[in-house]
């Protein structure tokens, strides 16, 4: 039999979990599908910036200890030249510095904050949309079976790739160009401070920056290139590099991942949805320079809520509500490409 509900969320990340919250608070019958296990992993670097913060605080409560790492506040962001020089970011003026936690801890807690219904194992794979209603067909991992909702309106809470927009957009899809991550994580040691963040801005790293940081002694670093090129000399030269100036010891390799990401936010290439289809986070094209995302995710997922329960509320069209809402935060992750590649003196991400 189908289920019905008011809003179906694809995704569990910040963007997600923010829109269900909202919604929840409202009285409207909300169902989170996810295609990982929670708590699932996610690659990031798992710092919580303050506007972050500020939001997680008044909507979630305080960050659980349990979602916390070591070093458990982080000082700044530590961003290398590459001559050597290094320019230190403070994460606050008062000293207290930001959150330095796993994602996968983060992001569950919450999901389950949000109050609303919640599926992992769960992979959206097609959707169709007659009238005012979005009819979605999902496959149940755990059962290997297929299984079928109905919503009035769909959100894509689903990152950077989203199969949702690739569907509703096929021609803005075939337009965008891609990136590729990837971050290593070893038992190890180095002579970096691990109360900060490091960006290294050396192009011989890779096209956008190479990063490092400390998460309970294990050595994360990473860096990012065109998709298309060969990633493992760019870092195996940043390993190199790391070694000889920094000291890095490297023992036990204990996790490696990558992701792909696009060109939109930074051309300013945003895609907020269609009819009652509304796209947030990544998804929707929200990520700040130098990767930071949670904060434009947890806004925009907001922004989403608020326009559905309006448009719930008053009979309004929830995207153009969502779209006005959105201009701020629209606004304010342009400029911070424009002034990232201001600061690294060149186009942060060349795509
Ligand atoms: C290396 C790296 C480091 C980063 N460091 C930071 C940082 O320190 N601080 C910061 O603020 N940001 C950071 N970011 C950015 C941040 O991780 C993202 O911008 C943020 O997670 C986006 O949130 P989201 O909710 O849009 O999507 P996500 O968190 O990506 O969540 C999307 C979810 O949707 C699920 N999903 C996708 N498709 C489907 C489907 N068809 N069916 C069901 N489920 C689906 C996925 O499994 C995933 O769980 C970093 C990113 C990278 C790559």
């Amino acid at each position: 039999m189908q289920e019905n509900y008011d809003v179906i969320i694809v995704g569990s990340g910040p963007s997600g979990a923010m829109t269900a919250r909202m919604l929840v608070e409202s009285g409207l019958k909300v169902l989170i599908i996810e295609k990982k296990r929670l708590p699932r992993y996610k690659i990031c670097s798992g710092i919580i910036f303050r506007k972050s913060q500020d939001i997680t605080d008044k909507y979630f409560g305080e960050i659980p200890k349990s979602a916390y790492v070591k070093p458990e506040l982080l000082q700044g962001v530590r961003m290398w030249d590459c001559k050597g020089g290094y320019r230190d970011m403070p994460f606050s003026k008062g000293g207290i510095g930001a959150p330095n936690v796993w994602r996968s801890e983060f992001d569950h807690w919450l999901v389950r904050g949000s109050g609303a219904g919640v599926r992992d194992l769960l992979t959206l794979v097609d959707f169709d949309v007659k009238g005012d209603t979005v009819s979605l067909t999902c496959r149940d991992m755990r059962k290997k079976v297929e299984v079928c909702f109905s919503a009035k309106y769909l959100v894509s809470a689903e990152g950077g790739k989203s199969m949702i927009r690739a569907k509703l957009d096929p021609e803005f899809e075939s337009g965008l160009r891609w990136f590729v991550a990837y971050q290593n994580y070893y038992e190890g040691d180095s002579d970096l401070d691990p109360n900060f963040y490091h960006g290294f801005l050396d192009p011989q790293f890779g096209d956008v920056y190479a990063w490092f940081s400390v998460k309970d002694g294990l050595q994360i670093f990473g860096t990012a290139l065109k998709r298309g090129g060969m990633i493992a000399p760019y870092l195996l030269k940043y390993t190199e590099f790391l070694q000889d100036k920094f000291g890095l010891k490297l023992k036990q390799m204990v996790r490696k991942s990558g992701c792909v990401g696009n060109n939109m936010c930074p051309e300013g290439k945003f895609y907020l949805g269609k009819g009652n289809v509304l796209l947030v986070g990544e998804a929707g094209g929200f990520l700040n320079a130098f990767g930071e995302g949670i904060s434009c995710a947890l806004t925009s997922g907001l922004c989403a809520g608020e326009a559905i329960i309006k448009a719930f509320d008053s009979g309004g069209n929830a995207l153009s509500l969502y779209t006005n809402l959105t201009k701020h935060e629209r606004r304010v992750t342009e400029v911070s490409w424009r002034l990232g590649a201001k600061m690294a003196g060149r186009d942060l991400m060349p795509l």
